[in-house]
């Protein structure tokens, strides 16, 4: 960002010049959690600017411990868990705590990586990765409120089953949720890339960036699926 007053090249997230002073664009001190999701679908470059630039990244934990949630529900499908739990409340206890605890874990796995992959980009710091990167993923941690709810009223325990799977019992509503489900995969990975875009001004980087953070998302998963296959 230009300075109007002396010239100086500034970067897109300064707020006052770093060679006169001069103002050059408001702080946000805080996120609003509705108004940042509405500006992330109607208008992806300004929701991320806004997040980069707010002192306080609220609700940024709340969204990772969501997301968590909502991939943890995938794991425990993956690893048909169905059969080691009594009761669908226990197995739901147990998807809530173990998904918390993954959703920190895996948003500050690619916060990191993405920090290192924008270490050119010296004022975008790993707060700013993490909230980045928890507010993409807002569509998939939404799932938890609609889509995972309407999965368990339809399917119970034995979507998380192996014989009979979910897939023979209700085919034509597995297929509407498992789509619905990659919907949300794919829009939360776009966001992801919509900021990485804003961040670093090149299209191709951010793909690249994107496509390195999920497959490194997609091997750890699957290692998780297995470890847990052998736990139980
Ligand atoms: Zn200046």
């Amino acid at each position: 960002m230009l300075c109007p007053i002396c010239g100086f090249e500034n970067s897109k997230f300064d707020t006052k010049c770093k060679s006169c002073g001069a103002f050059l664009q408001n702080q946000v001190y805080v996120l609003n959690l509705f108004e940042t999701l509405g500006l992330l679908i109607f208008s992806p470059s300004v929701g991320f600017h806004r997040i980069i630039l707010s002192r306080r990244k609220n609700f940024s934990i709340l969204l990772a411990l969501l997301f968590g949630i909502a991939v943890s529900f995938d794991i425990f499908y993956l690893a048909k868990v169905g059969e080691k739990f009594e009761n669908l409340i226990f197995l739901i206890f147990n998807m809530i705590w173990f998904g918390a605890v993954l959703g920190i874990l895996l948003v500050t796995l690619v916060s990191s990586v993405l920090k290192i992959l924008l270490i050119k980009y010296k004022d975008v710091k790993f707060k700013d990765c993490f909230a980045m990167v928890s507010y993409s993923m807002f569509p998939l941690a939404l799932s938890v409120f609609i889509l995972l709810p309407s999965i368990l009223a339809v399917f119970g325990i034995y979507y998380f089953t192996e014989s009979p799977g979910p897939d023979k019992l209700n085919p034509v509503a597995f297929y509407i949720f498992y789509f619905v489900g990659w919907i949300l995969k794919v829009c939360s990975l776009l966001l992801l890339l919509l900021g990485l875009k804003h961040v670093t001004g090149s299209f191709l980087k951010s793909l690249i960036h994107v496509f390195l953070s999920s497959i490194s998302l997609f091997v750890l998963l699957n290692l998780l699926t297995e470890a847990i296959k052998t736990m139980l």
